[in-house]
Protein backbone atom coordinates (compact mmCIF):
# COMPACT_ATOMS: atom_id res chain seq x y z
CA UNK A 1 0.00 0.00 0.00
CA UNK A 2 2.01 2.85 -1.05
CA UNK A 3 1.17 6.57 -2.92
CA UNK A 4 1.62 5.93 -5.93
CA UNK A 5 2.20 9.00 -8.58
CA UNK A 6 0.70 7.81 -12.29
CA UNK A 7 1.73 10.41 -14.98
CA UNK A 8 -0.21 8.59 -18.11
CA UNK A 9 -1.90 10.79 -20.77
CA UNK A 10 -4.02 8.32 -22.45
CA UNK A 11 -7.28 8.48 -20.64
CA UNK A 12 -7.93 5.00 -21.02
CA UNK A 13 -5.02 3.38 -19.50
CA UNK A 14 -4.72 6.09 -17.12
CA UNK A 15 -8.31 5.71 -15.53
CA UNK A 16 -7.97 1.89 -15.50
CA UNK A 17 -4.44 1.92 -13.78
CA UNK A 18 -5.88 4.48 -11.75
CA UNK A 19 -9.20 2.26 -10.44
CA UNK A 20 -7.34 -0.96 -10.65
CA UNK A 21 -4.24 0.44 -8.44
CA UNK A 22 -6.53 2.03 -5.95
CA UNK A 23 -8.82 -1.06 -5.35
CA UNK A 24 -5.42 -3.07 -4.62
CA UNK A 25 -5.64 0.03 -1.71
CA UNK A 26 -2.68 1.99 -3.26
CA UNK A 27 -3.35 5.99 -3.25
CA UNK A 28 -3.11 7.00 -6.50
CA UNK A 29 -2.50 10.34 -7.86
CA UNK A 30 -3.07 11.00 -11.64
CA UNK A 31 -1.31 13.01 -13.19
CA UNK A 32 -1.55 13.75 -17.01
CA UNK A 33 1.28 15.76 -18.54
CA UNK A 34 5.30 16.27 -17.67
CA UNK A 35 3.60 19.62 -15.74
CA UNK A 36 1.42 17.95 -13.80
CA UNK A 37 3.11 15.16 -12.58
CA UNK A 38 6.05 17.81 -11.40
CA UNK A 39 3.45 19.78 -9.63
CA UNK A 40 2.51 16.47 -7.61
CA UNK A 41 3.27 15.79 -4.15
CA UNK A 42 6.16 13.17 -3.82
CA UNK A 43 5.13 9.47 -4.39
CA UNK A 44 6.90 6.68 -3.04
CA UNK A 45 6.59 5.24 -6.35
CA UNK A 46 6.03 6.74 -10.04
CA UNK A 47 4.61 4.97 -12.69
CA UNK A 48 5.38 6.65 -15.61
CA UNK A 49 4.66 7.09 -19.38
CA UNK A 50 7.72 7.69 -21.95
CA UNK A 51 5.19 9.33 -24.68
CA UNK A 52 3.64 12.53 -22.88
CA UNK A 53 1.97 15.87 -24.37
CA UNK A 54 5.04 18.15 -23.13
CA UNK A 55 7.66 15.91 -22.08
CA UNK A 56 9.85 12.82 -22.12
CA UNK A 57 8.91 10.39 -19.57
CA UNK A 58 12.38 9.95 -18.76
CA UNK A 59 13.18 13.84 -18.66
CA UNK A 60 10.12 14.00 -16.22
CA UNK A 61 11.87 10.74 -14.05
CA UNK A 62 15.05 12.69 -13.87
CA UNK A 63 13.37 15.44 -12.28
CA UNK A 64 12.27 13.29 -10.00
CA UNK A 65 15.48 11.72 -9.06
CA UNK A 66 16.69 15.06 -8.30
CA UNK A 67 14.05 15.14 -5.48
CA UNK A 68 14.50 11.74 -4.46
CA UNK A 69 17.72 10.10 -6.01
CA UNK A 70 15.41 6.45 -4.55
CA UNK A 71 12.39 7.03 -5.24
CA UNK A 72 11.29 3.92 -7.16
CA UNK A 73 9.98 4.15 -10.75
CA UNK A 74 8.47 1.63 -13.35
CA UNK A 75 8.60 3.04 -16.89
CA UNK A 76 5.64 2.26 -19.61
CA UNK A 77 5.82 2.55 -22.96
CA UNK A 78 4.41 1.63 -26.12
CA UNK A 79 8.07 1.11 -27.59
CA UNK A 80 9.11 -2.62 -25.74
CA UNK A 81 12.15 -3.42 -28.23
CA UNK A 82 15.03 -3.98 -26.62
CA UNK A 83 16.79 -0.62 -27.58
CA UNK A 84 14.27 1.31 -25.77
CA UNK A 85 14.26 -0.95 -22.60
CA UNK A 86 17.57 -0.63 -22.34
CA UNK A 87 17.68 2.89 -22.79
CA UNK A 88 14.92 3.45 -20.09
CA UNK A 89 16.36 1.31 -17.50
CA UNK A 90 20.18 2.89 -18.43
CA UNK A 91 18.40 6.38 -17.22
CA UNK A 92 17.56 5.37 -14.49
CA UNK A 93 14.19 3.61 -14.62
CA UNK A 94 13.69 0.15 -11.77
CA UNK A 95 11.76 -1.40 -13.86
CA UNK A 96 10.01 -1.88 -17.86
CA UNK A 97 6.66 -2.34 -18.66
CA UNK A 98 5.59 -2.73 -22.69
CA UNK A 99 2.00 -1.81 -23.82
CA UNK A 100 -0.38 -3.55 -23.74
CA UNK A 101 0.35 -4.91 -20.11
CA UNK A 102 -1.78 -6.83 -17.81
CA UNK A 103 -3.12 -5.20 -14.73
CA UNK A 104 -1.97 -7.83 -12.65
CA UNK A 105 1.66 -7.73 -14.29
CA UNK A 106 1.97 -4.46 -13.46
CA UNK A 107 0.59 -4.90 -9.70
CA UNK A 108 3.32 -7.83 -9.36
CA UNK A 109 5.77 -5.28 -10.26
CA UNK A 110 5.14 -2.35 -8.64
CA UNK A 111 4.51 -4.89 -4.95
CA UNK A 112 8.54 -6.31 -5.97
CA UNK A 113 9.37 -2.34 -6.90
CA UNK A 114 7.95 -1.46 -3.40
CA UNK A 115 9.53 -4.57 -1.72
CA UNK A 116 12.90 -3.77 -2.63
CA UNK A 117 12.91 -0.19 -1.57
CA UNK A 118 11.39 -1.13 1.81
CA UNK A 119 8.21 1.07 1.58
CA UNK A 120 5.69 -0.85 1.87
CA UNK A 121 5.63 -0.67 5.25
CA UNK A 122 2.73 0.50 7.95
CA UNK A 123 -0.19 2.25 7.29
CA UNK A 124 -1.29 4.45 10.30
CA UNK A 125 -4.76 5.42 11.62
CA UNK A 126 -5.03 6.45 14.92
CA UNK A 127 -3.41 4.70 17.45
CA UNK A 128 -3.29 2.30 14.83
CA UNK A 129 -1.62 1.08 12.93
CA UNK A 130 -1.32 -1.45 10.00
CA UNK A 131 1.65 -3.29 8.09
CA UNK A 132 -0.10 -4.66 4.46
CA UNK A 133 2.85 -6.83 3.39
CA UNK A 134 3.51 -8.10 6.64
CA UNK A 135 0.01 -8.36 7.74
CA UNK A 136 0.50 -7.04 11.07
CA UNK A 137 -1.45 -4.80 13.10
CA UNK A 138 -0.39 -2.58 16.04
CA UNK A 139 -2.35 -0.21 18.44
CA UNK A 140 -0.64 1.82 20.69
CA UNK A 141 2.36 0.68 19.73
CA UNK A 142 1.72 -2.74 20.75
CA UNK A 143 1.45 -5.79 18.76
CA UNK A 144 -2.41 -7.00 18.18
CA UNK A 145 -2.86 -10.53 18.48
CA UNK A 146 -5.32 -11.65 16.18
CA UNK A 147 -6.70 -15.05 14.85
CA UNK A 148 -6.41 -15.42 11.37
CA UNK A 149 -10.19 -14.69 10.44
CA UNK A 150 -9.91 -11.41 12.53
CA UNK A 151 -6.85 -10.58 10.89
CA UNK A 152 -8.52 -11.25 7.27
CA UNK A 153 -11.27 -9.65 8.28
CA UNK A 154 -9.55 -6.32 9.18
CA UNK A 155 -7.18 -6.49 6.97
CA UNK A 156 -10.04 -6.98 4.00
CA UNK A 157 -11.77 -3.90 5.14
CA UNK A 158 -8.67 -1.70 5.71
CA UNK A 159 -7.91 -2.48 2.17
CA UNK A 160 -10.21 -0.47 1.20
CA UNK A 161 -11.46 2.25 3.69
CA UNK A 162 -14.72 4.44 2.84
CA UNK A 163 -15.77 1.16 1.14
CA UNK A 164 -19.01 -0.58 2.83
CA UNK A 165 -18.37 -4.46 2.96
CA UNK A 166 -21.96 -6.38 2.72
CA UNK A 167 -22.15 -9.40 5.50
CA UNK A 168 -22.42 -11.95 2.28
CA UNK A 169 -19.34 -10.48 0.47
CA UNK A 170 -16.76 -10.55 3.71
CA UNK A 171 -18.22 -14.03 4.37
CA UNK A 172 -17.21 -14.82 0.72
CA UNK A 173 -14.00 -13.39 0.90
CA UNK A 174 -12.60 -13.83 4.13
CA UNK A 175 -14.21 -17.34 5.27
CA UNK A 176 -13.98 -18.41 1.51
CA UNK A 177 -16.73 -19.38 -1.11
CA UNK A 178 -17.28 -22.83 0.34
CA UNK A 179 -18.39 -21.67 3.86
CA UNK A 180 -21.48 -22.23 4.44
CA UNK A 181 -21.94 -20.10 7.69
CA UNK A 182 -24.61 -17.47 8.67
CA UNK A 183 -23.45 -14.14 8.28
CA UNK A 184 -24.14 -13.57 12.07
CA UNK A 185 -20.90 -15.43 11.85
CA UNK A 186 -19.46 -11.89 10.46
CA UNK A 187 -21.30 -9.74 13.15
CA UNK A 188 -19.16 -12.41 15.90
CA UNK A 189 -16.01 -11.69 14.77
CA UNK A 190 -16.08 -7.88 14.27
CA UNK A 191 -17.11 -7.86 17.93
CA UNK A 192 -14.49 -9.61 18.42
CA UNK A 193 -12.25 -7.50 16.70
CA UNK A 194 -13.54 -4.14 18.05
CA UNK A 195 -12.60 -4.95 21.25
CA UNK A 196 -9.21 -6.02 20.37
CA UNK A 197 -9.22 -2.23 18.68
CA UNK A 198 -10.97 -0.70 21.33
CA UNK A 199 -13.36 0.80 18.99
CA UNK A 200 -16.88 1.27 20.22
CA UNK A 201 -19.84 0.83 18.32
CA UNK A 202 -21.35 3.58 18.66
CA UNK A 203 -18.63 5.75 18.17
CA UNK A 204 -16.38 3.98 16.01
CA UNK A 205 -12.77 4.99 15.11
CA UNK A 206 -12.28 1.60 12.92
CA UNK A 207 -15.38 -0.28 12.25
CA UNK A 208 -18.28 1.59 11.66
CA UNK A 209 -21.76 -0.42 11.17
CA UNK A 210 -23.61 0.62 8.24
CA UNK A 211 -27.14 -0.19 8.99
CA UNK A 212 -29.07 -2.62 6.33
CA UNK A 213 -25.58 -2.64 4.27
CA UNK A 214 -22.76 -4.14 5.92
CA UNK A 215 -19.30 -2.78 7.30
CA UNK A 216 -16.75 -0.64 6.58
CA UNK A 217 -13.08 0.90 7.98
CA UNK A 218 -13.13 4.42 8.47
CA UNK A 219 -9.50 5.30 6.81
CA1 LIG B 1 1.40 8.57 -24.00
Amino acid sequence: MARILLVEDDPQIGQLVQRFLSSEGHKVAWAKTGREALEAELPDLLVLDRGLPDAEGLEVLKAFRELDPLLPALVLTGRSDEESRVEGLLSGADDYLGKPFSLKELSARIQALLRRAGKEGARRYGALELDFSRQEARLFGEPLRLSPRERALLFTLASAPGRVYSREELLERVWGLEFEGEERVVDAYIRLLRKKLQDDPKAPRFIETVVGLGYRFLG
